[in-house]
């Protein structure tokens, strides 16, 4: 099982929550706020492509 102990952004005095990593990787270390220009949302992105859930835009 995959414990994650409440993650948050890698810049020391940040407290959000991360959302963006590299492209094609996994793992979000930076918020929105932090993020550097070439990381994506991983976390949204990865709910697309892993898990075959039904479209609601
Ligand atoms: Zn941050």
């Amino acid at each position: 099982m995959v414990n994650v102990r409440h993650p948050r952004c890698a810049d020391p005095d940040c407290k959000r929550q991360p959302s963006f990593g590299k492209a094609g990787g996994k793992t979000a270390v930076y918020c929105v706020v932090h993020k550097e220009p070439d990381m994506v949302d991983v976390v949204n992105n990865y709910q697309r492509q892993g898990k075959k859930r039904k479209a609601r835009e």
